[in-house]
């Protein structure tokens, strides 16, 4: 469902992706891991358009975002990127609409759903991730675990086929952590494709297939999470794995 092939980026001129390829299956799970500064996020970011790339090629369920570092037009753009939800590390809520309007605000600003049908799906998505009763209040009224919670809901309300998560759990005190990784797991259960840029290894094995080690802008190992985690072939992936623990 993604294909990404040799793309490369640079800020000014510092590259941040090297050469990057790698191919995530639909009902995936993919987690990726590195140290910080290895380009986990300007890649994640690639993906759905929050960075642009300079090189290569990025192809959505056979589409290419990018090709050659061209990019499709923006029309083009807009169709490919919708079929992908983000979740970010500081949660980016609207602080000042309630829960229930931070889940209804995109769908309803996008075309082509009814208002009922909205209002069906934030109510079921609130129900999912234990809120129901927190739907009118405003985000600051939350703890950090159930606003990452309804970042999750509000990624899900345009029914995106992929789910982008860039360190969901790292602004989370540990005893938070927990609520949203549950969510998470729930989603893997029901065989959402997600891409999972995370800190926690324990999780990274519990939930995903397939494992991405970056280091220095370059994927350096990807294989599925027992070969990554208990085979590690290279010496800089099991430097890094054993500085986890
Ligand atoms: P972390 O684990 O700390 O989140 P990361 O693996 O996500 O790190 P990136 O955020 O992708 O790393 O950053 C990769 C490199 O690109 C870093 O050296 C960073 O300083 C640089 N970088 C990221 N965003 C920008 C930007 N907007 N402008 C300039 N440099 C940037
Ligand atoms: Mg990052």
């Amino acid at each position: 469902i993604i294909h990404v092939s040799n793309i490369k980026k640079s800020f000014g001129n510092i590259e941040v992706l090297k050469n990057i390829s790698f191919e995530v299956n639909k009902q995936e799970v993919v987690a990726v891991i590195g140290p910080s500064g290895s380009g986990k996020s300007t890649m994640l970011r690639s993906l759905i358009n929050l960075e642009r790339v300079d090189n290569g090629d990025i192809r959505i369920n056979g589409d290419y975002l990018v090709k050659n570092g061209k990019y499709s037009n923006s029309q083009d753009v807009k169709k490919i990127t919708r079929n992908m939800g983000m979740v970010f590390q500081h949660f980016n809520l609207f602080p000042n609409l309630t829960v229930i309007e931070n889940l209804e605000i995109a769908p309803k600003v996008v075309a082509g759903k009814g208002i009922t049908d909205v209002h069906n799906k934030s109510m079921e998505l609130l129900e999912k991730i234990g809120l129901t009763d927190k739907k009118d209040v405003y985000p600051s009224k939350l703890s950090g675990g159930q606003k990452q919670r309804v970042a999750i809901a509000r990624a899900l309300m345009m029914e995106p086929e992929i789910l982008l998560f860039d360190e969901p759990t790292s602004a989370l005190d540990p005893e938070l952590t927990g609520e949203v990784l549950k969510v998470i797991k729930l989603l893997a259960e029901e065989r959402m494709t997600m891409i999972i840029v995370t800190h926690e290894m324990e999780f990274a094995k519990e939930v995903a297939n397939k494992i991405i080690f970056m280091d220095n802008g370059y994927i350096l190992e990807n294989g599925s999470t027992e070969q990554l985690f208990d085979n590690p072939q290279l010496d800089r992936t099991k430097a890094f794995l054993n500085k986890q623990y």
